[in-house]
């Protein structure tokens, strides 16, 4: 019996001449391998639905409970194509694609997790702007889902409600301590130390819906600040996470095309 699973694809390869090996995030299993036959022959039954960054409705069964999802049928839901057609947001899209991938292990059901990993992709599609507060707020949220905080910055050892300053904190958990506690245990710890008032913001974020973002505004070095953070607690669990500051933006290069005054375009 054929099982309709509701997933987000996260990586499709190709394995063989005609067939496909898919790595999808399910609303009913968490993240699952598939197994696509013939999804690389021509006019295949699966189309687009197995394309990464799609969301799609998939019909198959699991021969075994840990065998791979074999694949039967599968079709589109929404393909994203605002995302698709903008190389900005596809880079953004990705950021929460490297962390789940690397985050969840396998056959472990998230549905708190995908709805919002949906929901980040659905506002992603039609956002115009504020890229980077949308995954400062959606990665606050998955932290707090996988049990990694982030805490209010209340110092663990002292009580101490740390306003301004640095503070220490532990990405196993979120807990944070203050300078003088930290100095008391020595300093040995290699746990990253990050500004109060950035783990302050990524707390309350952390319990709030991601569309919030119209009535925040993030100075850019408040926001800066963040990612670093962010950036940090990801690659305390993910070896060979890359720091969104490396990522090429596109945004952030000039266009390398201007129009003279009769009218021609000329590279500048
Ligand atoms: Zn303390």
């Amino acid at each position: 019996m054929a099982f309709e699973r509701f997933a987000l694809i996260l990586r499709s390869v190709r394995y063989g001449d005609d067939d496909r090996v898919v790595t999808f995030f399910s609303l009913e299993e968490g993240l699952l391998t598939g197994f696509a036959r013939g999804a690389n022959a021509a006019g295949n039954r699966f189309g687009a639905a197995l394309s990464p960054l799609t969301f799609s409705s998939l019909l198959g069964r699991h021969h075994t409970p840990d065998s791979l999802f074999r694949l039967h049928k599968a079709h589109v839901i929404d393909p994203f194509p605002g995302i698709r057609n903008d190389y900005d947001k596809l880079v953004w899209a990705g950021l929460p694609v490297r962390a789940v991938l690397a985050l969840l292990p396998h056959h472990v059901q998230e549905p708190a997790l995908f709805e919002l990993f949906l929901r980040y992709l659905c506002l992603l599609e039609t956002e115009r702007s504020s890229y980077a507060l949308l995954w400062i707020r959606f990665s606050a949220r998955m932290l707090r889902i996988m049990g990694f905080g982030p805490l209010a910055p209340v110092c663990q050892g002292c009580g101490l409600d740390i306003l301004i300053g640095k503070v220490r904190f532990d990405p196993e958990n979120g807990r944070v301590r203050c300078r003088d506690c930290s100095r008391m245990d020595g300093e040995k710890s290699r746990e990253p130390v990050c500004q109060a008032d950035s783990l302050r913001i990524l707390e309350q974020f952390s319990g709030e819906d991601l569309r919030k973002s119209e009535r925040v505004i993030l100075s850019g070095h408040q926001e800066g600040q963040i990612l670093d953070l962010i950036d940090q607690i990801i690659s305390w669990h993910v070896h060979h996470w890359t720091f969104s500051g490396a990522l090429p933006f596109l945004e952030k290069t000039a266009f390398p095309v201007k129009t003279e005054k009769s009218g021609h375009l000329s590279m500048s």
